[in-house]
C-alpha cells in the first residue's frame, strides 16, 4: 500500500508545479481520422483522448429508430495501455456507467430533433489516462460532433475541481484525483450558461463548493476560448479552400 503523498507543497504549489487555480497544458485538434464523419484529439496534461463520430445516418436496427429525433449512441472506452497497470479491454462497469453519463451530457448539446429516425454514434478511446478522462472524452466527443457538421447549441467545455490537502484546486491530476478529499467534474454549454454534467465525490463544505464552482467557471471559460479557436481555424481553412 503506497502512502498518500503531500499534494500541496510548502510553497503552495502542486506536485506538477501548478498553482491551485492553474489548468494543465491542453491541446485540441479536429479532423484527425479519415474514416469517421467527425473526429478529434484532446490532450489535457497527460490525458489523451481520440473521439470519432458517425452520422447522422440511418438507424440500424430499424425498429430502434425514434420517430421524432436522432438516437445518440456513445461508447467511452479505455485502451489496455492507457493506465499504469494493463486494463482489460472488456468494458468495465465504470466504462458502461461513464458512457451513459457522457451520452446524457452530450445529448443536451445536440439538435437531435433535426434528425428523426437517425443515429449518431460516438466512440471515445482513452489513449492515456491521467485523471479527468470523462471530461476530456466529453469535450473530444463534442468537438468531433461539430467536426461532423452536426448542429449543436454550443460546444461543451469541462473541467474538474476538487480539494487536495484542504486546498480547492482546478483541473485535478492523478495523485489529486486518487488522494484528494474531493473530486467534482463540471461540464457546461458556456454561451448558454448551462451546466450539462456535475458530479461530486468526497466532501467539501458549502463554502468550498461555491469556491470550487467559481474556479470551474473560470477554467471552463479559458477552455471554451481554446475550443472556439480550434473550430475557427478549421472553418477558416474550409472557407479558403472554397473561395
Ligand atoms: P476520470 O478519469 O474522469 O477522472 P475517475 O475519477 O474514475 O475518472 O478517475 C480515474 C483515474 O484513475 C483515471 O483518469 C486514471 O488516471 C486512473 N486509473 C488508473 N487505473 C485505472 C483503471 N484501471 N481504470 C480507470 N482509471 C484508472
Amino acid at each position: 500500500q503506497v502512502q498518500k503523498p503531500k499534494l500541496i507543497l510548502d510553497d503552495g504549489r502542486r506536485l506538477d508545479g501548478r498553482r491551485p487555480d492553474e489548468l494543465r497544458p491542453m491541446k485540441m485538434e479536429i479532423g484527425v481520422l479519415k474514416n469517421a464523419d467527425g473526429s478529434s484529439l484532446v490532450e489535457v496534461g497527460n490525458t489523451k483522448i481520440i473521439a470519432a463520430v458517425y452520422g447522422p445516418r440511418e438507424m440500424h436496427p430499424r425498429h430502434l429508430a425514434l420517430p421524432n429525433r436522432a438516437t445518440l449512441r456513445v461508447r467511452y472506452h479505455m485502451t489496455p495501455f492507457s493506465t499504469d497497470e494493463r486494463k482489460s479491454p472488456v468494458p468495465s462497469r465504470r466504462e458502461i456507467e461513464l458512457s451513459k453519463v457522457i451520452r446524457e451530457a452530450l445529448e443536451s448539446s445536440i439538435l437531435v430533433e433535426q434528425f428523426p429516425r437517425s443515429s449518431i454514434d460516438v466512440f471515445m478511446e482513452v489513449i492515456q489516462a491521467d485523471a479527468g478522462t470523462r471530461l476530456a472524452s466529453l469535450m473530444a466527443a463534442s468537438l468531433a460532433v461539430v467536426d461532423a457538421g452536426i448542429p449543436v447549441k454550443d460546444v461543451i467545455a469541462a473541467v474538474a475541481v476538487g480539494k487536495a490537502d484542504g486546498v480547492v484546486v482546478l483541473d485535478l491530476n492523478e495523485p489529486e484525483d486518487m488522494w484528494g478529499e474531493a473530486d467534482m467534474p463540471v461540464a457546461m454549454l458556456p454561451s448558454l450558461g448551462q451546466i450539462t454534467l456535475i458530479q461530486l465525490n468526497g466532501n467539501m463544505t458549502q463554502q468550498e463548493f461555491k469556491q470550487g464552482l467559481e474556479l470551474a467557471y473560470k477554467g471552463i471559460s479559458t477552455i471554451y476560448n481554446l475550443e472556439k479557436e480550434v473550430l475557427r481555424n478549421k472553418f477558416a481553412e474550409i472557407h479558403e479552400e472554397g473561395s
